[in-house]
């Protein structure tokens, strides 16, 4: 799955919301989400986010690593 991470917080541009050929990506309170289970790993979304927030789940950067679990625990919480 990809993963979105902090650049998305408070931006929540959507440009990855038109791309996504499978309509997994959603809307929390401060950011998106990518749903892990729905994701078919096309790779479209992360070009095309303006702030450079969306990672293959094994490249997240080691900085926003608590992103990954945060993206899985959102849906989780539905
Ligand atoms: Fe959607 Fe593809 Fe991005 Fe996964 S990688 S969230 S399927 S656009």
């Amino acid at each position: 799955t990809y993963i979105i991470a902090e650049p998305c917080v408070d931006v929540l541009d959507k440009a990855c919301i038109e791309e996504c050929p499978v309509d997994c990506i959603y809307e929390g309170n401060r950011m998106l989400y990518i749903h892990p289970d729905e994701c078919v790993d096309c790779g479209a979304c992360e070009p095309v986010c303006p702030v450079e927030a969306i990672f293959y789940e094994d490249d997240v950067p080691e900085q926003w690593r608590d992103y990954t679990p945060a993206n899985y625990e959102f849906f989780n919480d539905l």
